[in-house]
């Protein structure tokens, strides 16, 4: 699934291709995927320039002249830029034709990515106004983390993973991140103390730039739906290594369902 650092790189290799470009149409070959796309996108789009576009959690953001376009690329999206002369392919649901010679078009195999559009200040748009700060933005710290969390009940993982409270912290960061900070993924919230919190909030901020530095590199593999990118094959310490030894002190690595997601973690190294 495109994570926060797959999203940033995908809007990082797209951006600069994309920026400032006239939309001579756009043209879609399926009418939903998570939802229903609007069908007035062709008519509001076209002729509009893309001014800007930026990514707010998971949430890809054109802004163009007249409206902004929203995208998600849910389970398995990818957008890729191509040469219009290259005819769509299955699963390759919708086109944003610019004038020159090139497309912007949308792919996913599973058909759960969203595209919708607003004329108003997309950050208001009912997908959007209630995300959490961005972990890479100067209003996440370990200070914020802790008030948020008092006297919550909830395991810190589900804590960090809720949207509302941060954006982008996916399950295998989630699992990275708390192992790095030595801080036991079922853990009250409310228990984790200020300390704990601000190692938490750096080591998280730590995964993703890492993950997102990586990005640049794995792109390629990442078009390739079906495969990891690379981070996650060369250095995660947890996910994906249930009841194998923990790199720091050997001991077998536990594996549970918290929130019905995949948990790893050291008991020994983690409390
Ligand atoms: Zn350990």
């Amino acid at each position: 699934m495109p994570e926060l650092p797959e999203v940033e790189t995908t809007l990082k290799g797209i951006e600069k291709i994309i920026l400032n470009k006239k939309i001579h149409s756009f043209v879609s070959r399926e009418k939903k995927l998570r939802w229903l796309i609007p069908a007035n996108i062709n008519k509001l789009v076209k002729g509009n320039k893309i001014n800007n576009a930026f990514r707010r959690g998971k949430y890809i953001i054109f802004q163009l002249d007249k409206c902004a376009l929203i995208i998600h690329l849910g389970m398995s999206g990818k957008l890729r830029v191509f040469n219009k002369k290259v005819s769509p392919k299955k699963h390759e649901h919708w086109d944003l034709n610019f004038s020159d010679n090139w497309t912007l078009r949308y792919t996913d195999i599973r058909k759960f990515g969203v595209l919708d559009l607003t004329t108003k200040n997309p950050l208001k748009h009912r997908l959007l106004k209630d995300l959490g700060p961005e972990p890479l933005g100067n209003n996440f710290n370990g200070l914020y983390l802790f008030k948020k969390s008092r006297k919550k009940t909830v395991a810190v993982k589900q804590f960090i993973m809720n949207a509302k409270i941060v954006v982008g912290v996916g399950n295998i960061y989630a699992n990275e991140a708390l192992f790095k900070a030595g801080i036991r993924p079922t853990k009250q919230a409310g228990k984790v103390s200020k300390n704990q919190f601000e190692v938490l909030a750096l080591k998280i901020v730590d995964v993703l730039n890492e993950a997102i530095a990586e990005g640049g590199t794995t792109l390629k593999d990442y078009s390739n739906a079906e495969e990891a990118p690379g981070y996650f094959k060369k250095k995660l310490e947890v996910y994906g290594r249930g009841k194998l030894e923990c790199f720091t002190c050997k001991k077998k690595l536990k594996e549970i369902r918290l929130g019905n997601r995949s948990t790893i973690y050291c008991a020994n190294c983690q409390s």
